[in-house]
């Protein structure tokens, strides 16, 4: 080995992103072997993980298989279920009479929008007349609605009738990480404070002095300090820019609500529910529901927000404790500077709505570890190839986020805020401008990295009643037949499937009793 190998990998933090990027490079390095790459993660034992982030997407299915983590393993030991997509209510409108609106942005649509696009059709009132979108293209909506689980015991791990992600305990899923980290991967694991982190003449990161470990020093540093930035921020000094003016929710309280039995049923979407300065969250774990109250506190101060959270709840909530998170949103200027890359909360944070964050973690483990520069002298093209994508992933984010408040017709001073022109960035306003008479097609959606895919803009653009007039190009929409039998096709999987599929809870007291089977 020479001085231009990178042979030391030091993570510094223990949270979802750094025991998510430890297990995803030590797998890709396989660094229990002699001469691999070595990764070593240091964890605060007095510092807490942020305790919360517990809607993933599907692609957490991937990195469990991927880093060898059984599903069975992770649904029992992280109190997990099994996710659908979101249940959005009186995002569009508040409840008129007592009615709340509703619609659902789903992870499965039944066609392949490349191959047919159904949403021109649904738009032009050529099929689904009097059903919503998500009828119209997916199951996956009175499925959710039934409460029932998108798979059955016959399905085998990761396997599904339906696609599907998790909701799961944070702090739960940090200790299983660990668990197979340090005992299959060959990851180290150091209990330690980081109090003073060295740098060269050069400014490179060198190593990091510890309260009871000592020095430890290697090549290559990620920063997995959560909010404090230890690296990116008090070390290399990067700026964070923050998307403040755009999103304008700035805290978070959240509670955990135990159920009424340990077979009460489990919510198959996550719910968010907006109210008069912000929305909250609703998770249905195995053994509690998540929730919070994600809000502005320009809009409503912090005493009314805990009590609208509390009224959500109902019964009981007054005796649950609360937990107040103060939110800076926004991303680095860079994500990778010198030879330390940011993952996690250290990088960016917005807020949880479309619960992005766990899924760009892995992306970016996933890119340092495929493109991880071994020799130095790669360092600096990758980190610029890293910068560009994942700007590209936390702007489309950004976006994407804000066009949910962008298009509601709810009145309270927080959502006319929102509607203000100044706070909308020109790259969403461009693509709005041109579908309101245009359909979504995929040279919108271009870049292979796109972190919301087309159906995604499709389920919410609908969902929340976006005027679009595709009638000047009719013609161009002519095989209404062909459109009218997808439509059918739904119909008769949605019979078909609903009889058989178990309910989400009943799915994981099968899963307890037997187990599933393994790929
Ligand atoms: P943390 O969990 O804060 O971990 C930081 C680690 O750094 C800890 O181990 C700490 O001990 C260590 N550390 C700090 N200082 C030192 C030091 N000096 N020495 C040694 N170690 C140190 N994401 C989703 O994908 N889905 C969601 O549904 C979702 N909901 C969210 C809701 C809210 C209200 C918030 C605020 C976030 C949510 N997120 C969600 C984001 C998600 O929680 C985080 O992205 C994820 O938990 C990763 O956090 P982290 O590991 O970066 O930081």
């Amino acid at each position: 080995m020479t001085d231009n190998v990178i042979n030391q990998v030091v993570i510094v933090g223990g949270g979802t992103a750094g025991w998510l990027t430890a297990s995803i490079l030590a797998k890709k390095f396989d660094s229990r072997q002699p001469g691999a790459i070595q990764v070593t993660l240091i964890e605060s034992p007095d510092i807490p993980t942020i305790g919360v982030g517990e809607g993933t997407w599907p692609t957490m299915r991937k990195t469990l298989a991927k880093i060898g983590i059984s599903e069975t393993d992770f649904l029992l030991k992280c109190n997990a279920s099994l996710k659908q997509g979101t249940k959005f209510v009186n995002w569009k409108s508040a409840p008129e009479n007592g009615v709340d609106h509703a619609y659902y942005h789903l992870f499965t649509s039944m066609f392949d929008p490349e191959e047919f696009n159904l949403a021109p059709y649904w738009s032009l009132d050529l099929i689904g007349q009097g059903k919503t979108y998500a009828e119209t293209v997916s199951v996956q909506g009175l499925v959710s609605d039934d409460g029932l689980s998108p798979k059955t015991i016959l399905n085998k791990e990761f396997e599904g009738v339906l696609n599907y992600a998790y909701h799961l305990d944070a702090g739960l899923f940090a200790q299983l990480l660990t668990e197979h980290a340090t005992k299959n991967l060959g990851v180290k694991h150091i209990s330690a404070n980081v109090e003073q982190v060295l740098t060269s003449a050069q400014g490179d990161i060198t190593g990091v002095h510890t309260d009871r470990a000592g020095l430890i020093e290697g090549d290559f540093f990620v920063d997995c300090s959560g909010f404090k930035a230890l690296l990116i921020d008090k070390t290399l000094n990067v700026p964070f820019n923050s998307v403040a003016d755009t999103l304008l929710t700035d805290h978070a309280l959240a509670i955990q609500v135990p159920y009424q039995d340990e077979q009460t049923n489990i919510a198959s979407c996550t719910v968010s529910t907006a109210h008069e300065a912000g929305w909250t969250w609703d998770i249905g774990l195995s053994n509690r529901r998540g929730t919070g109250y994600v809000y502005s506190s320009a809009h409503v101060d912090h005493e009314t927000a805990e009590k609208t959270l509390r009224n959500y709840i109902g019964t009981g909530a007054e005796q649950l404790d609360s937990k107040l998170i103060k939110m800076n949103v926004g991303y680095r200027e860079k994500f990778w500077e010198k030879n330390c890359v940011a993952i996690g909360l250290s990088a960016a944070f917005v807020e949880p709505l479309e619960a992005s964050a766990i899924f760009l973690i892995e992306a970016s483990a996933n890119m340092v570890s495929e493109l991880f520069p071994r020799q130095k002298h790669l360092m600096s093209g990758v980190a610029q190839k890293f910068n560009d994508s994942m700007g590209f992933r936390w702007q489309k984010t950004v976006d994407f986020i804000k066009m949910h408040y962008f298009l509601s017709e709810r009145q309270e001073s927080f959502w006319r805020d929102n509607k203000e022109l100044n706070t909308v960035p020109d790259s969403l306003l461009a693509l709005l401008d041109r579908w309101r008479c245009q359909a979504l097609t995929s040279y919108d959606f271009d870049n292979v990295f796109e972190p919301f895919p087309m159906e995604s803009y499709q389920y919410v653009l609908h969902g929340m009643g976006f005027k679009q007039d595709l009638s000047v190009n009719k013609q161009a929409y002519a095989n209404v037949m062909q459109a009218k039998q997808y439509q059918q096709q739904v119909q008769m999987v949605s019979q078909k499937i609903l009889g058989q599929l178990p309910s989400n809870r009943e799915i994981l007291n099968k899963i307890k009793e037997f187990g599933l089977q393994s790929i």
